[in-house]
């Protein structure tokens, strides 16, 4: 709350403390007000490594020679980056940059390797108060076509060619990053991090990855923690970097990709709490000014936070590891860092005011016609300010809890709400309830409408039920997903179960282990906020969701092959 009464004005406070919009990470607002971040793995291959950001404090690194000490790097760069930031760190293209390490190595040497980052990703248990640090990579199958003439750097940094020379090697690490993935922890449990996102180019799907692709869909099958990235819909340019929580940067501001996506990030959003402005409305002229009021507030809060953005890399100097120079410019490229409008409950709004939710036609129409709205006062911004807003499908189950919980108070029978008596919840964004009895080719067609309507970010969640682990029944999907909708960014999740007592993983919620009678100690796993994580069920388990979001895992509708 110190954020609250110190640097936010009371209208704002009292706009966040009633409900009308969230205002995320408060507790990270005065030291690390800024989000998350897309590093660039080639500038500490070229330079080395200063963990601190200056070199002044801790040990120095040259630029790396060996594979293994890249992987290390890798690694030590999420770790430091996130001491600075209140979001995930992400790296992307890394597996084509990095592939130059890997020339005249074995397999086996290279996936020995990674398997040691993937455990120092899910090890740095102390790094956030016993929260690993949240950290995506997104690989490329081949070497983009955008990337072949690029200049290639390798070991002690320097220049080998072009990265049109590393295709087998960019190949070989995909798929030793995947096969570790897919072996899972000693024990057989999923390692959550990093989150590993796959990006579909049309070249990818020409047969000559199937193998490739074959074996992500594994790991989709087993554990469902891959996401994919869709680069064929016409709104997309050559580069789409996501992470795990969804939020998107694309390389559509100056149209250069390593300005737009790398070194930068999401620097904040602010949360519209659409179905008040759906209870509150007489009309639909109504709702475009309820739309304006509450995106003055997010506009005032965002520009407030990124000035203390600009404080602190600039005049307090606590955010060394991004305020460090590479090659002359900052790391951090807080220019082109994205302002966001985030928006909840799309679906309750759409009820609220025609008494039919995102499934029908018409009340979907007026939803895009909303976004669309958002999306204009975002250009519109941009070119009064110069700074690159951006609209996302807000991350967050727990606003939409908090949302509906405040509204239920608010306006009683008024409010329609998700879930039962003390467990409800919002819809989240522009998704589809989840309890929808839609198919699934409805769900995408729908939910792919508004993909391109959210540029800074979205997730098209595939919650598949038990008999969807037939690795090519979900190629399959795949395919058609990517060929024939808009949607840009999914994820397939089934929920599973795993027997801490004696290691069994099951598929679906057990409530008893079948190998052993285990009751207490069964943990579950299934995708909230984006991500797989642990639900907190098992009697050891030190964290729980709040009840919305279990209440959402339960009204979970899957989809099954039939
Ligand atoms: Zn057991």
């Amino acid at each position: 709350q110190y954020a609250l009464l110190h640097m936010l004005p009371a209208h704002l406070a009292d706009a966040h403390m009633s409900g009308d919009i969230h205002i995320h990470d408060l507790e990270f607002f005065a030291g690390r007000p800024l989000n998350c971040l897309q590093h660039d793995i080639r500038a500490f291959i070229k330079h080395g490594l200063k963990v601190d950001g200056t070199g002044d404090h801790t040990s120095v690194a040259a630029p790396p020679s060996h594979m293994e000490t890249l992987m290390n790097h890798t690694g030590e760069i999420m770790l430091a980056a996130q001491q600075n930031m209140s979001g995930g760190q992400a790296m992307s293209l890394w597996n084509v940059f990095v592939a130059p390490f890997a020339t005249g190595r074995s397999y086996d040497e290279v996936k020995q390797a990674i398997q040691m980052l993937v455990y120092n990703l899910n090890m740095a248990y102390a790094a956030r108060g016993s929260q690993v640090p949240f950290t995506s990579m997104q690989l490329e199958f081949g070497v983009p076509k955008f990337l072949q003439d690029v200049t290639a750097y390798g070991p002690k940094g320097q220049v080998v060619g072009t990265y049109a020379d590393f295709e087998d090697e960019t190949r070989m690490i995909q798929k030793a990053f995947t096969e570790i993935l897919l072996e899972g922890d000693s024990e057989g449990k999923p390692h959550l991090f990093p989150n590993t996102i796959y990006t579909l180019r049309e070249e990818t799907l020409k047969g000559d990855y199937d193998d490739d692709l074959r074996l992500v869909h594994e790991l989709s099958a087993k554990y469902g923690s891959s996401y994919f990235v869709n680069m064929l819909p016409k709104y997309r340019g050559q580069m789409a970097n996501y992470m795990g929580c969804r939020t998107c940067l694309q390389d559509t501001w100056t149209g250069d990709w390593e300005q737009d996506c790398l070194r930068t990030g999401n620097l904040a959003y602010v949360t519209l709490n659409l179905p008040r402005i759906g209870y509150q409305s007489r009309d639909e002229n109504d709702v475009f000014e309820y739309l304006d009021n509450y995106m003055d507030l997010a506009v005032e809060t965002l520009m407030i936070r990124r000035n203390q953005g600009l404080n602190c890399l600039n005049n307090f100097d606590i955010l060394p590891f991004l305020d460090q120079k590479v090659d002359g410019e900052t790391y951090y490229r807080i220019q082109n860092a994205t302002l966001s409008f985030g928006f909840c409950g799309l679906n309750e709004m759409l009820l609220a005011l025609f008494g039919e939710g995102i499934e029908n036609p018409d009340a979907n129409k007026f939803g895009i016609k909303c976004l669309e709205y958002i999306n204009a006062r975002a250009k519109s911004l941009q070119e009064e300010t110069g700074l690159r807003w951006s609209v996302l499908q807000t991350p967050a189950e727990s606003t939409a809890y908090r949302f509906a919980t405040l509204d239920k108070e608010q306006f009683g029978d008024k409010a329609i709400l998700q879930g039962d008596n003390g467990a409800n919840y919002y819809t989240n964004s522009s998704h589809v309830p989840v309890n929808s009895d839609i198919s699934f080719a409805d769900k995408v067609k729908i939910e792919g409408k508004y993909h391109s309507l959210t540029p800074g970010g979205h997730i098209f969640h595939a919650f598949m039920g038990e008999s969807y682990s037939d690795p090519d029944a979900l190629m399959s999907l795949t395919n058609k997903i990517a060929r024939k909708s808009d949607i840009g960014f999914w994820a397939y999740s089934s929920a599973f179960s795993f027997c801490l007592h004696c290691k069994t993983l099951m598929k679906g919620l057990s409530n008893k282990c079948p190998s052993c009678g285990e009751t207490a100690d069964v943990e579950w796993y299934d995708r909230i906020t984006g991500y797989v994580q642990q639900v907190g069920r098992a009697k050891s388990a030190s964290g729980g969701w709040n009840p919305g979001k279990r209440q959402v895992l339960i009204d979970r509708r899957r989809f099954e092959d039939n």
